[in-house]
């Protein structure tokens, strides 16, 4: 079906024209009629699905059927990146209705945010920490907002939104249009949308936690010491063009990056230590196709899209089946193919088991011929747990004994507020 009989304004037809969508993707057929009609929607679509074609259109049209000055819409998102992401789509998308959309997060200056406040535009995308800085002062009003998305609702969640996010909708008005877009659909997401939506379309495209079908799983069986070795020589050898590589932890992903770095692969890193600026470049040169491997912890495992991204890689086994669902949802996006490795050692064999009961496949264990698994290897990623923890005793101690013992520990909110 093309997107003629969805009724959408013609000038939104000629930007999704622009962007060479031929025809709705399931969740954009499904969500996109009540959503004009105004009804409020649960909706529950996999990753890569166009999910947020599905949301901003009906909210363009809205926009380009009844224009006024104020801020209308607000779609409120976990991540900064994901944030910026749908800003863009919104400026393409509309790019032919004169529709202004700004992003309100954090890690750049308030100024420019401000400003967007004051000369009031159209469409809002935030992070809520951020949003919620701007709401102590009197110019951030929302009392025009007709439309709230909550996208990524349950990663939201996750991450310990829910007061945030029940502040933000406290100062919303009570007579507006809801729409939950979430990859998941956990029973805390359906009982808040009990309380927060009025007699909501329920879509669900795909089952819940499932990955595209279109992604081709395998597992590499390798000692936790010889991953970063084998990752170098699948990019050398040209079997991966352009990964997102997963780590555990934000230490892991600058040892990895500093690792391949040496080992003549570049890679720019993306996680919760890194400045707004750094993560911004470091996105923005993988998407440009400066360098082929992008290590990441889970903060990029949701909704970034990068075009023609060949692979994900699991250099470590994520904790849960759902990290895993999202993680590899990264690539096949909207239809396309792409392929999931994950690298497995003997003491996470385990949790493969777990997410492969989860997407009810076995994965193909896979052995890259020729490579040494045998070899020692040249250095570790991380020390030792016990010396680990050895060293954080040592400076807890020693930050004890200087009075600074709060230094040490995490402050607030900011915790999750990547
Ligand atoms: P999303 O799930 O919203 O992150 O979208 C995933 C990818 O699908 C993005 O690259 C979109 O530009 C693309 N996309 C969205 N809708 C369509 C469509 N109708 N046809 C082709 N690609 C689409």
């Amino acid at each position: 079906m093309p997107f003629s009989p969805l009724c959408l304004h013609p000038t939104l037809l000629r930007g999704i024209q622009a962007l060479g969508y031929t025809r709705p993707t399931p969740i954009q057929t499904k969500a996109i009629p009540p959503a004009m009609e105004g009804r409020d929607i649960l909706a529950s679509a996999m990753t890569g699905s166009g999910k947020t074609a599905a949301f901003v259109l009906p909210i363009l049209h809205r926009l380009t059927e009844r224009p006024r000055s104020a801020t209308r819409a607000l779609i409120l998102t976990p991540t900064r990146e994901l944030a910026a992401q749908i800003e863009e789509n919104v400026a393409l998308l509309g790019r032919h209705a004169r529709v202004s959309v700004a992003a309100v997060i954090g890690g750049v200056g308030m100024r420019p945010q401000e400003q967007a406040f004051r000369r009031g535009v159209s469409v809002m995308v935030a992070t809520p920490g951020r949003l919620l800085d701007h709401m102590r002062s009197s110019y951030a009003t929302l009392s025009g907002v007709e439309v709230l998305v909550l996208d990524e609702a349950d990663r939201m969640l996750d991450m310990g939104f829910l007061p945030d996010v029940r502040r933000i909708l406290s100062r919303l008005p009570a007579r507006r249009q809801t729409l939950f877009f979430s990859a998941t659909m956990p029973p805390p997401i359906v009982s808040l949308s009990r309380e927060m939506l009025r007699d909501p379309v329920a879509i669900a495209v795909d089952p819940p936690a499932a990955p595209p079908s279109a992604i081709t799983h395998a597992a590499y069986p390798v000692s936790a010491e010889l991953k970063s070795a084998l990752l170098v020589e699948l990019v050398r050898r040209g079997e991966i063009r352009s990964v997102i590589a997963f780590t555990r932890t934000k230490h892991r992903a600058n040892r990895l990056a500093d690792y391949l770095a040496r080992n003549g692969v570049a890679a720019g890193r993306i996680h919760g230590n890194r400045s707004q600026t750094q993560r911004t470049q470091a996105l923005s040169g993988f998407k440009a196709g400066k360098f082929p491997v992008l290590v990441a912890t889970d903060i990029a495992a949701r909704g970034i899209d990068v075009d023609a991204l060949s692979h994900v890689v699991n250099f470590d086994v994520p904790k849960s089946p759902e990290d895993y669902v999202h993680r590899v949802g990264r690539t096949a996006r909207a239809e396309a193919k792409g392929d999931a490795f994950v690298f497995v050692s003997p003491e996470e064999e385990a949790n493969v088991r777990g997410i492969e009961r989860a997407i009810g496949k076995k994965m193909m264990r896979v052995m890259l011929p020729g490579f040494d698994y045998m070899r020692r290897p040249a250095e570790k990623l991380e020390a030792p747990l016990g010396q680990r923890l050895a060293k954080m005793r040592s400076r807890r101690a020693a930050a004890t004994i200087e009075g600074r013992r709060d230094t040490l520990r995490p402050r607030g909110r900011r915790v999750y507020a990547f």
